[in-house]
């Protein structure tokens, strides 16, 4: 444990009331985010992150490369310092991919929790977000998709899977690794939730589908990266089936005693398994609700 550990968690609350250290004494002159101007400043660094991310495209002699818009935004925004703060933390704990970490930098997490919770958004813990559900813990997020990218192709991902949306977070930070994200939801109000939750932040590269994961999408498969946000027994066959050759499934497993598994798709018929560090999820269930 080191002393910095004891500025965590800082609540946006926190941030929000110090007076600004700006010099100026009006209190009226500080500059407030309004719920509009933070989701168009999150959906502009969501797209900078992704133009910086983004391979070159081919070379085209006639058309020259469109410039990147450049990000206008007057003030920091105080969730930008809590949110860097969360990702040293996550950084701290062992993360060490730099691609996550940005992504993670990136997805403004406090818009995907209820307003009453805004000011935990950025805590090391899961939050409820309704149904008996919850949002992962920061930590474990950005570590399934750190073992996801570690991959024999340099951490490329071309379409991965997820299953649980949940409120949709996950499904944001891979958007941002990943070329195409599919994510299945099998509880409908949460799916909607997710949808409205992605709406506002213009992510071109998210497919959201309503049903039970467990069966995957055969339709697009096969999957570079699939990963589970709620945890079974064992990973579904179907799952294991989608997997491209190469390709890494990530997911908890375990009822009450539960592990992380790692499980790369090494030929037609053949996969391996690891098993890397306890964790916590909600249960996967059958079916839909
Ligand atoms: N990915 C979310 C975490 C959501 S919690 C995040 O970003 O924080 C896990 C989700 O898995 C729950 O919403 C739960 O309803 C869902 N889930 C459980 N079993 C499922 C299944 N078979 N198919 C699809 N979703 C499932």
């Amino acid at each position: 444990m080191t002393t910095g550990d004891k500025r965590f968690p800082l609540p946006l609350s926190s941030v929000v009331e110090k007076p600004a250290k700006t010099g100026r004494a009006e209190p009226s002159s500080q500059k407030v985010a309004t719920p509009q101007t933070a989701t168009q400043n999150a959906a502009q660094n969501i797209a900078r992150v992704r133009a910086s991310a983004a391979p070159a495209p081919p070379a085209r002699a006639s058309q020259p490369a469109a410039p990147v818009a450049p990000v206008v935004r007057s003030e920091p925004l105080v969730s930008d310092a809590v949110r860097a703060a969360m990702v040293a933390r996550v950084a701290r704990q062992g993360v060490k991919d730099a691609k996550v970490l940005a992504a993670l930098d990136a997805v403004p997490r406090h818009l995907f929790v209820q307003p009453a919770l805004a000011s935990q958004a950025y805590i090391d813990a899961s939050l409820p977000i309704g149904h008996h559900q919850t949002i992962s813990q920061p930590y474990i997020v950005a570590r399934m998709i750190e073992v996801m990218r570690a991959n024999a192709n340099g951490g490329v991902l071309d379409k991965v899977l997820e299953i649980g949306t949940g409120c949709g977070y996950q499904a944001a930070v891979l958007s941002l690794v990943a070329k195409e994200v599919y994510s299945i939801e099998r509880i409908k109000p949460l799916h909607e939730l997710a949808k409205s939750n992605l709406r506002p932040l213009r992510i071109a590269n998210i497919r959201l589908h309503y049903g039970d994961g467990m069966l995957g999408l055969p339709q697009v498969a096969p999957f570079d990266g699939i990963i589970l946000a709620a945890a079974g027994l064992e990973v579904p066959q179907a799952l294991l089936e989608q997997l491209s050759i190469g390709g890494r499934l990530v997911a908890p497993v375990g009822a009450r005693h539960q592990v992380l598994q790692l499980i790369e798709r090494v030929g037609k018929f053949e996969w391996t398994n690891t098993t890397l560090e306890d964790c916590h999820f909600v249960p996967l269930r059958p079916g839909v609700a």
